[in-house]
């Protein structure tokens, strides 16, 4: 079979992760998860007491920082399994700087690539379409207003026993979405070629079948 890919792009807290995780089991294809790569290298500068705005500090480390991910979502950072870690607020609170400094991104795309070179793979991110695997079979683009965003990731959070609250949440989330699309390498944008998916007002479940019949479209017409 024809190794496939699929790109899923958009703002913070849009459930592409959660969507992409179910496609990928449906479809046995690889989920990449390249946030929670952006987020391991932010726990190692917050670990070691290096100020996450300061490019020049963060990128030096580098050289140090080895991630991996694992079968079952597991992220590990220099050995340490980070998988939880991760999604504290003092990392989502972080992680735009991090993911706003081309030395970073440039090294941790090198690993994407690699994790999409034999396998068919889901990738969500915020520049997969655009960047990292333009040549991607399917894109598309998740959005869902800010308030959506909000207090999805916010019941997430309390259901994972992270301490939060929505406010917090919502500023984390408008924050991120300004960082993210104003930086100047890679920002997040759909690309030309994607297909936008509003999931406000959307179940998971209706999310998934979207997306499976546009990957089933997409494939059909290229065969
Ligand atoms: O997807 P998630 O919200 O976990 O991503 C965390 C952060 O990592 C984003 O807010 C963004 O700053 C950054 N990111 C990125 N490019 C990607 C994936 C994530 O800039 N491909």
């Amino acid at each position: 079979m024809k190794k496939v890919a699929v790109a899923i792009d958009g703002p913070a807290a849009a459930g592409k992760s959660t969507v992409a995780k179910i496609v990928a089991e449906r479809k046995g294809y690889t989920y990449i998860d390249t946030g929670a790569m952006y987020r391991a290298f932010t726990w190692y500068c917050l670990k070691k007491g290096v100020d996450c705005q300061d490019e020049k500090a963060c990128c030096a480390l580098i050289p140090e920082v080895q991630i991996e991910l694992k079968p079952n979502h597991i992220v590990i950072c220099n050995g340490e399994d980070v998988s939880s870690a991760i999604r504290q607020t003092n990392v989502s609170g972080n992680v735009s700087y991090i993911a706003s400094y081309k030395d970073i991104r440039l090294a941790l795309v090198v690993l994407q690539r690699k994790m999409a070179e034999h396998d068919s793979v889901i990738m969500d991110g915020r520049d997969i379409g655009t960047y990292v695997l333009p040549n991607a079979d399917v894109k598309i683009f998740q959005i869902a207003s800010v308030q959506t965003r909000a207090i999805r990731r916010y019941e997430e959070n309390i259901s994972k026993g992270i301490a939060c609250t929505y406010e917090e949440i919502e500023e984390d989330v408008k924050k991120r979405d300004y960082i993210d699309s104003h930086r100047s390498f890679a920002p997040l944008k759909p690309a030309e070629d994607s297909i936008e998916i509003d999931t406000s007002n959307m179940s998971i479940e209706e999310v998934v079948t979207a997306i499976i019949e546009i990957i089933d479209k997409k494939l059909a017409e290229k065969n």
